[in-house]
């Protein structure tokens, strides 16, 4: 995996290879200088604006962006957006810590990991589900060669949150399983719950 995102580490700059071994995650909300809930608006689909209704009891126009009181609906896949007011989600607890754990978005969820894919092919990453890459997957956490994709868990590295002991093996393995789950579509992601990345409540 090193010499694959070698190759496409230019692509990502913004990111690093997570690995066994790699510090693991632990949020710091409370003292973060970056804060995410700050500086990222946060887009979401309508799985989990129904999600975080049912978590929150809050209606839409409590916590997406608005327009005369109906949600702002963008032409993107995740057309909604998180409502913000005075520079940051307006769901950001007074702690500093998410004021709706349970029913977070999946971004918040995902953050700050990431999974791509590398398409040995044609030496370029792959952004979107293709057929295969859920099988190349498997044989990656079996320890088998995963081509003709190769995927790769990464970190945001403005988060500083990587402060914990080494992540092991099975740790790694249950992280990259679960980042692909939020990532790669309803389809392979949990309803509800199954949270990996930020641990944002208190
Ligand atoms: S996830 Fe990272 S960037 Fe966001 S508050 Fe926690 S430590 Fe800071
Ligand atoms: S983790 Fe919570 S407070 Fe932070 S952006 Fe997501 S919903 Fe808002």
């Amino acid at each position: 995996m090193t010499a694959a995102f070698a190759r496409i580490a230019h692509r990502f700059t913004a990111y690093e290879l997570v690995l066994p071994g790699t510090p693991a995650f632990i949020c710091l909300a409370d003292t973060c200088p970056t804060h995410c809930c700050k500086i990222y608006s946060v887009s979401l689909g309508e799985r989990e604006a129904v999600r975080m209704e049912r978590a929150s009891g809050l209606a839409r126009f409590q916590f997406l962006e608005c327009e005369d009181g109906e949600p702002i609906a963008l032409p993107l896949a995740q057309p909604y957006l998180l409502s913000r007011s005075e520079g940051q989600c307006s769901l950001l607890g007074a702690n500093l810590y998410c004021g709706q754990y349970e029913g977070r978005p999946d971004a918040c969820r995902l953050y700050p990991h990431f999974v791509i894919f590398l398409d040995e092919a044609t030496d370029r990453p792959v952004h979107s589900y293709v057929e295969g890459m859920e099988a190349s997957l498997e044989r990656a956490l079996a320890g088998e060669d995963p081509a003709p994709f190769v995927p790769l868990l990464l970190r945001h590295l403005e988060c500083p949150g990587f402060t914990g002991p080494a992540v092991g093996l099975e740790a790694w393995q249950e992280l990259l399983r679960e980042t692909w789950q939020l990532q790669y579509g309803n389809e392979f992601a949990p309803a509800e719950g199954g949270a990996t990345g930020r641990a944002s409540s208190p």
